[in-house]
Formats: C-alpha cells, structure tokens, sequence
C-alpha cells in the first residue's frame, strides 16, 4: 500500500480550525504553501482553499476527502502572510478563514456564492475549449450565473479551473457586491492631424488658413505651447490661450487639422521623464529627518509629532527615496483613499511608475494584477500606497512603513472579522520584515504618544509649519451669551457671521464642519412630544429637508416628512438640532452671491463623489464648503482663511472614553485646514462650555496639557494605554435571549476575571436592524497574560457555543475596542 498524503488547508469561513484533504503523491510533490486547491466543503459546496502544510498524517475524527483540483502553479500567498494571519486570528480572536477572506482580492476567492458575469468585450471563441464554450454561451443568455449554476449547466463539480481559465482568457469577471470600478480620470488633449506632421502639407495648410484667421490663431497657439513643454496640451489650455471657444476647436476637428484625443491625468502628470524633484527640506524638516533615521539605528518605530502643514508628507518622500534605492518595498498606509486624492497625486509626482495604489474599490482584475506585481517585487509595486486593507498584500522585502495621520480611528475595521487594527498590525508585519515604522500625525492617538513618551517608540517632534507660517488663531465664541444676547442669526453667530463676510470679501475660502449630516435630527410633535422612530431600530429617524424624507442613519429605513404627528395629528411639529443640510440652507440665504457646497456622506455618494467637491472648492468654484468630519482628512487647501466650527459640544458630549480625545484630534484637524499660506488663518469655535478643558486647550494647540489631563484620566478610570480593552457583544432578534445569553456571559466570565468585567449593558442604540445588541467589556490590566485570558474566554465561548438555548445568537468580540 502507498503512504496517504495530506494537505491541510484555510476555507474562508468563520469555524477555528483548518482541514485535512487527501492528495496523491503526484500531487504531493506539487503542491506547496500558499498555493489555492478547489475543494468541497459540505454537501454542495466547493471553496478555493489555501494549503497551510503538506505532510502524512491522516486526521483523526474524519476521513479527509479528496481534493477536487489544485489552481495555482505557484502560491499565491507567502509563507511571511501565513504567519501573519496566524497572529491575526490568534490576536483579534476570529478563524484563520475570516482573515483569509478579508485578505484575499474577490477574485481568489471562487466559491459556491460567487457571480460570474460575462465581460462587455467578445473574445475569440475558437479558443475555448468545449467545456469553457458551454459556459460562456450560457452568459449570453443570462449574464449573471452563480457557481452551482454552472456545476449543473457543465453536469460536473469540477468548474473552478474552467472559471479560472475564462478569467484568464478575458472572458468573464468575477462579480463582487457593488464595487464602483475604478475609472481614472480622464482629460481631453488636442494635437495636430497626423497628415499636417508632413511639413509640405503643413505649409499648404497654413496658406489656406489665411481666410479663416481665428482657426488660424488657434493652430498658432498650438505650437507656442507645444513649443512651451513637452506635456500633452489639454483641450481647455488650448481654448484659454488661443482666447477662442470650444466651438473653433470643434470645427478644426471636424475639418481633421486637429484631433482630440483622451488622456489619463495620472499620464498627465507623469510620463516618466517628468518625475518631479522631492523638494529641498527646511532645517526643521532636515533636523527631523536626522532624527527619525539616527532613531532606525536602535528602535523599530518612531512616531513623527509634526503639526498640520508642517511638511510631514515632504519628509516621508525623502525616506521613501532611500528605501526604495536599496531596493526595498515601502508601503504607505492612509486613513481613506476617496479623501486623498490631493496626497496620491503629490506622490505620483515624484514616484510616477513606481507607485501602487491599492484600493477596496478598484476592480477585481486591478486588484490582482496589484497583488502579483506586489508578490513578484515588480518595479511598478516598489511604494505601495493603500487604506487598512493593504497591510494584506503580498511584500516581498518590505523596508519601511508609513501610517500616516496614525491616529484616525478609521484604522481600526470594526465589521465584519477580523476587527484589526492596521497601525498594530504594520508594527507586526514590520517586525517580520526587520522593517521600520513611520508613524506620522499632527494629534497622536494617545496610545502611541505613551509609548513614545516610555522610549518603546522614538519620538520626532515637528512644532513648525512649512514657511513660517502661523498657526491658525483659535477662538471660542460662547453661544449661551450670544442667544441670550440675541446675536444670533439661525445658527451662526454675529462674530462667525462677520469673518465670514470679510474672508469672501477677499475672495478668500470658508470652511464649516458640523458633525451631523441630515438637516435636524429630530422631528417633535409640539403637542403630545411624540417624534418618529425607526421600525428596525432604536432612534430617532432623521429629517432630510432636500428629499423631504426621515431617514434612519443605522439601516438606511426612510418614508415622508409627515405633515401630522402619526402619534396625535396635531400639525404643530417642530425640528430640532441642526445638521450639515440646515447650515447649507441658511448659508444659500445669508449669502446669495456665492457658491455654497455640501460634503457629507449624502452629497458624496455618487461616483468620485468626494474628488468632484474636492476639485471643486481647489479650483475656486465653491466659496463655502460646509461638511463632517470627512473635513478634517488632510486636505490641503490653499485658499481657504476662515474655519468654523458651528457646534463644538456634541462632540464632547459623545458617550465614550475616547470622546475628549476626539474631539481634540477633530478640531484640530479642521483647523489645520486654515490659513495654509502667508496670510494667518483664523478658526471659530463656537460652543455651550467655553470653558471646557479640552476646547481651551484646543484653542492654545496645547496637545501636550490635553495628553496629560487624559492620561491621567485614563489611568484612574483603567482604560487603554493602561489597560487593554475586549468588547463582546451580543447579538439576536430575541431581546429575552439577547439578555439570557449575555448574562450568562458576563457571568462565566466574571468567576475569572472578577471585577474587570463590565456589564452586560445595553447600548445608547439597543436595537439596530431588528436586531438586540447587549455588551460586555472586559479590562486587561498590565501584567495579565493576554493569551492566557484569550485562551480563557475561547473556553468560555466554546461552552456557550454548545448551551442549546443559545443557538443562533450571534457573539462578537472585539479586541482593542476603539
Ligand atoms: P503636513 O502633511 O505636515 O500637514 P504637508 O506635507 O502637506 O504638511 O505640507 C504643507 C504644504 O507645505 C504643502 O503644500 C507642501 O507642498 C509645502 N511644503 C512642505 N515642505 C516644503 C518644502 N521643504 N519646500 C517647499 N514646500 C514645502
Ligand atoms: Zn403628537
Ligand atoms: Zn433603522
């Protein structure tokens, strides 16, 4: 009898543990790590799995079934991500498979759910061989087929490699949720007919041209800015330089003098042999740069504390450099990549080819084509520049990176599985690759601070900013006086009101953060006080004047603006609060004769949403931009002098522990976005508490006294950097199991952990989309072994997975809860 082989294996679902399947010897020898196998999982169901081991040891409670296909000639996960996502798992407390399935681009991930959709572009269908014709002759009858859709249509189980090979041949997509594509912007450019390049017919076409002067002119134009620079010449510098319209540029086109032709601006802006110089360093910059390389020496982190517009961006360019001559892979990790846009366009300027972007919303195919050049160390993947998601790529020789604004909570992935946090997780991956981490921010979270203060980091302090610029000046204005006084007009302030006037005066820029989107968060029945609630959950629903509709924030449920109050019909109903919508509102009164816009996440649904109010307010076209906190994300703004804020209270008064600390971070983030020139930018901040301890420190950029204030807090009310943070919660339809099941959590989990457990205990929002939400917390002090307490509540939790009166409710851990 021959030795049995065995492959162990990831399926991208949430059971702890990995399989056994049964392969040849053959196949044995094939087979390595990180390579995919089609395998059957249950009755019907057929994964792309991921090998973890080969070896002979047959499992012991089952007997392993066969593989079905192996689908990659070498693997497509390495051994270093292996390892990371063993960490992940262990750390954040979900499956290997639930990494596996966050990591890994759609299009690895065929299985039973998957979409298949046909491509728009016909292929050459005498290169498919008869099972691959079935398939795609049965999407031209129905465009979207599910795999077990195909396993019937082909009459057999194996169908990945017949999947595999279309996606290879262009046939079909993989189809995932509702992923907008990736279309880089394009920009019209105008050259010259190819026949006119003939210099004999250029010269009879010039004659000719005498009766036309004003086409004439603009052919002239066109060679002085050609003659100007060696960059493509878009369509509307044509038109301004020659002073002409649209209309003559048609007409030449129409006659073939000229042709228009569509350009990548990315192309624009660099064709390789424009690659921008990195700019020269201030002594600020250079001193802090010193510092930050002398710090690599002896420590693996260093946290750069540099205010807003100090140059941080320009420094990480001038370490980029150096990693990348070395021939060492650089990743950049951002909070978001649909908000920086202005930074990725800065880096393409000096690192044109060599930049990666890696993003959630580009398409299947970008992604894996991403992925590979990653993988193999592609010169085109040597930076590599992406949102949380990235920190699962491929690396090959990783020598540095980059989070930069370190502290946005958007870090940390909070649904589904794994809830990473990626600034933690580049620290472990950097220390897999005896790479070095930048940690760059104006606000540090006050985590990293600590550790900086205790010497486990290095710390870089940046006080300057760029050009001796100043600060902004900050300045509270106490609306309690200002209401009694009645100085009020709608929301805005007299003093706000006048600043605002005297910046559009001077053709300069204004803007204004409110935290709320919607128009007025609560509708109110003046009569019997009834407003009306989501059905699915337990809010409030949300007036949206422009829709005229009540919305729910959590579930998206909205109807019509009712006219009487559905509890009583009084018709007396009365808004209150105030959101992003209102302010637009009373602006477009107060200020008929500018341009007002709006970014929330109403306005920027739609495609580049954020790039076009973005392009927008840079170009001039939008005088006031009034928006959330999507404001505060590093933009850089030239012309902007004025920043208000309408209500600072609501952000204090969030039930959190990090609250202060956010707001802090929050305020001082939009008001980096003031006076980013020579003239001093001015911040209003207008609020109840004038004489809060976080807004007076707001107002002096006094991050230093808000760490110490905080800290303390911290420390006596056991909180992180102090100790570490578990939140569980509990989750189902049934309120009384929701409350069964969570009571006899904390309970299970009080006889260990004693008075370091909290709750369980409703949240301020009990019930989102139908569904009872009950919460533990559990504080780790320092000194606790956090995989012996790990190991604890796996135990716990695998017991309450067997109490039969449990069934179905839905237990979610989250480590490091932010
Ligand atoms: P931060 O990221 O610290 O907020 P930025 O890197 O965005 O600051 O820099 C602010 C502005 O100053 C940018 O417009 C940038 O181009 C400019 N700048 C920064 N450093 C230099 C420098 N050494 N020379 C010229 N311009 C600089
Ligand atoms: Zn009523
Ligand atoms: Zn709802």
């Amino acid at each position: 009898m021959t030795t049995p082989y065995f492959i162990d294996v990831i399926l991208p679902i949430p059971l702890h543990k990995e399989f056994t399947y049964r392969i040849s010897e053959t196949e044995a020898n094939f087979i390595q790590p990180g390579m995919r196998v089609a395998v059957q999982f249950g009755k019907t169901k057929v994964y792309a799995a991921i090998v973890t081991n080969v070896h002979q040891t047959p499992p012991e409670v089952y007997e392993a079934k066969e593989i079905e296909h192996i689908l990659d000639e070498i693997p497509i996960v390495t051994q270093k991500q292996l390892a990371l996502w063993t960490w992940m798992a262990e750390y954040y407390l979900c499956s290997k498979g639930e990494v596996m399935r966050a990591a890994l681009p759609g299009a690895f991930l065929l299985e039973s759910e998957t979409i298949i959709n046909k491509k728009e572009l016909t292929i050459d269908e005498s290169d498919l061989k008869d099972d691959e014709f079935l398939l795609y002759e049965a999407l031209h009858y129905q465009s979207v087929l599910r795999i077990q859709e195909i396993i019937d249509i082909l009459g057999k189980k194996n169908v990945l490699p017949v999947i595999k090979s279309l996606i290879e041949k262009g046939a079909i997509t993989v189809q995932e949720e509702i992923y907008e594509q990736y279309k880089p912007k394009l920009v019209r450019c105008v050259q010259l007919h190819q026949q006119y390049r003939d210099e004999d017919n250029l010269r009879a076409l010039l004659d000719q041209m005498n009766r036309a002067p004003k086409q004439k002119a603009v052919v002239m134009h066109l060679f002085t800015l050609q003659a100007k620079s060696e960059d493509p010449v878009k369509v509307n510098e044509l038109v301004k330089a020659s002073n002409t319209s649209s209309a003559v540029i048609k007409a030449l086109v129409d006659k073939q003098v000229l042709e228009v032709y569509q350009l990548q601006t990315d192309r624009v802006q660099y064709h390789s042999d424009s690659v921008e110089d990195a700019k020269q360093l201030n002594p600020y910059q250079q001193k802090a740069l010193d510092e930050i390389e002398h710090s690599f020496t002896d420590k693996e982190v260093c946290m750069l504390h540099g205010v807003t517009s100090s140059g941080k961006t320009e420094i990480y360019v001038q370490l980029i450099q150096k990693v990348i001559q070395q021939g060492k892979q650089v990743l950049y990790l951002l909070p978001e990549i649909a908000l920086t846009t202005q930074l990725i366009s800065r880096l393409q300027q000096y690192f044109g080819e060599q930049l990666t972007v890696y993003h959630s919303k580009y398409s299947v195919n970008e992604r894996v084509e991403a992925w590979n050049n990653i993988r193999d160390n592609k010169s085109k993947a040597q930076i590599i520049i992406g949102a949380r998601s990235a920190i699962f790529l491929p690396f090959q020789d990783l020598g540095l990176i980059i989070v930069d604004e370190e502290h946005e909570s958007t870090f940390k992935q909070y649904d589904p599985a794994p809830r990473y946090h990626a600034r933690d997780t580049a620290i472990v991956i950097a220390k897999m690759f005896g790479a070095k981490v930048l940690l760059g921010s104006a606000t540090p979270a006050l985590e990293t601070y600590y550790n900086a203060k205790q010497g486990k980091y290095a710390l870089v302090e940046l006080t300057r900013r760029h050009g001796n610029v100043l600060m902004p000046e900050i300045n509270l204005v106490d609306l309690k006086t200002k209401y009694k006084r009645k100085e009020m007009t709608g929301h805005f302030s007299d003093v706000l009101l006048e600043n605002i006037q005297e910046a559009l005066k001077e053709g300069e820029q204004v803007i204004l953060f409110q935290n709320r989107r919607g128009y007025s968060p609560v509708v109110e029945c003046n009569t019997c006080g009834h407003s009306p609630q989501c059905p699915n959950c337990d809010v409030s629903l949300t007036y949206h004047n422009y829709k005229n509709q009540l919305r729910c924030h959590y579930c998206g449920y909205h109807m019509a603006m009712q006219q009487q109050c559905m509890s009583c019909s009084s018709t007396d109903l009365s808004t209150k609060g105030f959101g992003t919508e209102q302010i637009e509102k009373e602006l477009v009164d107060l200020f008929p004769d500018h341009v007002i816009a709006r970014m929330d996440q109403d306005t920027t649904r739609g495609k580049h949403g954020y790039e076009k109010i973005i392009n927008r307010f840079e170009q001039g076209e939008v005088h006031i931009l009034v928006g959330t906190q999507m404001l505060s994300k590093g933009l850089d703004f030239r012309n902007v002098t004025l920043v208000g804020i309408m209500n600072a209270d609501n952000l204090l008064n969030f039930p959190d522990f990090r609250a202060h600390e956010r707001s802090f971070q929050l305020i001082q983030q939009v008001s980096g976005r003031a006076g980013r020139t020579e003239k001093r930018g001015k911040v209003l901040v207008q609020t109840y508490n004038p004489f809060h301890q976080i807004l007076q420190q707001v107002s002096v950029n006094d991050y230093s006294g808000m760490f110490k204030d905080q800290i303390e807090e911290r420390h006596q009310y056991k909180y992180p950097p102090f100790f570490r943070l578990i939140k569980i919660t509990i989750k189902h339809k049934d309120y009384n199991k929701v409350n069964n099941a969570a009571g006899w959590l904390a309970k299970s989990l009080r006889n260990v952990f004693k008075d370091n457990v909290l709750g369980p205990e409703f949240p301020p929002i009990a019930r989102i989309r139908n569904q009872y939400h009950k919460n533990i917390l559990i504080k780790i002090p320092q000194g606790q072994s956090l995989s012996k307490t790990k190991a604890v509540i796996k135990k716990i939790n695998t017991t309450f997975s067997s109490i039969k009166d449990f069934s179905g409710v839905r237990v979610i851990y989250n480590v490091d809860n932010q």
